[in-house]
């Protein structure tokens, strides 16, 4: 089978992207002028903008993306903050009460809970709802409730087949996010069933793993520290050129340029690390896929930006536990603004076919595009919404349930792949009148991989022309896993 054959998508004259930047291409064109006001905040977001005008294409599509996200976005009727809150784990979950938990970074903690997950890599803000039937999961949650305490999430790796069909042992890896419970139930029907409502909080480094009496998993972790590079400019100009870096007139580009000129670190690596210009460009490439009202106040804070971003790129196990590593949160946003640049297509990660395209991703939450759900057999997905698919690279497979949905008013039915037949997630079809979306997909992260764009000439012309970014582009190769 072609996969070219599979990336059909319903013809739509008016939904064609490639037509509506044709038809957009002066108005975008006409957003992108840079206006040299006074206000120096804007100096970053005309930054963000001029920096990829050679891409004007590339930037068009951004442009015509966000507005396609905003029109998307106005268009749902449905209840956003539903699926942030798991109602479908039931609305008399009990408050555990207390703020968050915070620990010095550097500090050792011991006996630390572990609950080892396969195919999840808790980011702190992540929310991590959960449910068991496990007698010893339950009496480590009780303890964890008594006391306050936070607990460990570390990923398993592997699985009990590989694509040989041979036996693998999964592993821990050895960096994760305390998660903190704040709220949960405890029901006793036929059995002892817990709910609990996580929180990820600070991220961590696992020293030593040891067991518990009762045979579970805990161990000795180190908090990893989150180091916040200042404005390398306000450090970089001489004092006698402070008024002219404080000079609204010049925008970010001059001002690193003046203080390249009193130091012999070049403008580019300013410009590298510079935080604002990163968030201005992570911003324009979100807004398509989130709320754009909603993505620019989340990037007030950078340290939570950077782990919401995090939370919510339809990355493989590899790159996400990359990001989870690093200690810097500039080189993170770098990080993830590569990754999020190159992804194009997200493809079955068994055999490759194309299942949905970039653009297709969108929010049915207030949390973002990307969340964890947990099933009624325990087992938690990362699930990302897509408005569309491709229709002839994925197949229903049963009969469609109501029943426990993670979005209310919605009925989901199992969805295939239609080479090799692996599970990718649910199609989600409205039951209640008025709800809009009528339908939208949700893909399992486990199951899909992103198709990273390789190279081109015009990639090659731009980065000549513009050598700073394809000095980044050279940091950020390794990524390539
Ligand atoms: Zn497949």
């Amino acid at each position: 089978m072609d996969d070219d054959d599979n990336q059909q998508q319903p013809i739509d004259e008016d939904a064609n992207p490639e037509n509506q930047l044709a038809e957009l291409d002066d108005e975008a064109d006409a957003e992108f002028v840079v206006i040299d006001d006074d206000d120096d905040d804007d100096d970053d977001s005309d930054e963000a903008t001029s920096s990829t005008s050679s891409e004007s294409g590339e930037e068009g599509g951004v442009n015509m993306g966000a507005r396609q996200s905003r029109a998307r976005c106005e268009s749902i009727t449905f209840n956003q903050n539903l699926p942030a809150t798991h109602s479908y784990l039931g609305a008399d979950l009990e408050d555990t009460g207390g703020g968050a938990s915070w620990v010095e970074p550097g500090s050792i903690l011991d006996n630390v809970p572990i609950f080892p997950v396969a195919g999840l890599i808790l980011m702190p803000g992540q929310t991590l709802p959960l449910q068991s039937l496990h007698p010893h999961r339950i009496s480590m949650f009780r303890r964890i409730i008594e006391r306050h305490s936070m607990f460990a999430v570390l990923t398993l790796r592997g699985g009990p087949m590989d694509l040989m069909g041979d036996m693998m042992r999964q592993e821990m890896v050895n960096v994760g996010t305390l998660a903190q419970v704040v709220a949960f139930k405890e029901s006793e029907d036929v059995l002892t069933t817990i709910k609990i409502r996580a929180v990820g909080r600070q991220r961590f480094m696992l020293v030593e793993l040891k067991h518990t009496i009762d045979g579970g998993p805990c161990g000795k972790v180190r908090i990893l520290p989150e180091i916040c590079l200042g404005d390398a400019l306000s450090c970089a100009t001489p004092d006698s050129w402070q008024k002219f870096r404080l000079n609204k007139s010049f925008n970010r580009s001059q001002k690193r340029y003046i203080a390249s000129c009193f130091t012999p670190t070049p403008s580019f690596v300013y410009r590298q690390n510079d935080a604002e210009v990163i968030k201005s460009q992570l911003v324009a490439e979100l807004s398509q896929w989130y709320d754009p009202t909603r993505v620019a106040p989340l990037a007030d804070n950078l340290v939570d930006f950077s782990f919401w971003v995090a939370t919510n790129l339809p990355i493989d196990d590899d790159n996400k536990l990359f990001l989870l590593g690093i200690n810097c949160t500039v080189q993170r946003l770098r990080c993830e603004l590569y990754l999020i640049r190159q992804c194009e297509d997200l493809c079955c990660r068994s055999c490759s076919l194309r299942i949905c395209k970039k653009r297709d991703v969108f929010s049915m939450s207030v949390d973002g595009p990307m969340g964890a759900y947990v099933n009624p057999s325990g087992h938690v997905h990362e699930m990302l919404t897509v408005y569309d698919v491709n229709h002839s690279g994925i197949l229903s497979r049963g009969r469609s349930s109501i029943e426990s949905s993670w979005f209310p008013g919605y009925a989901w039915t199992i969805q295939v792949c239609a080479r090799c037949h692996a599970h990718m997630g649910w199609k989600f079809s409205a039951r209640e009148d008025g709800l809009q979306p009528k339908k939208f997909w949700g893909l399992t992260r486990s199951a899909i991989w992103p198709m990273m764009r390789e190279p081109t000439d015009d990639d090659a012309q731009a980065d000549e022309q513009h050598a700073e970014a394809a000095r980044d582009d050279v940091t950020h190769r390794p990524l390539r896993l």
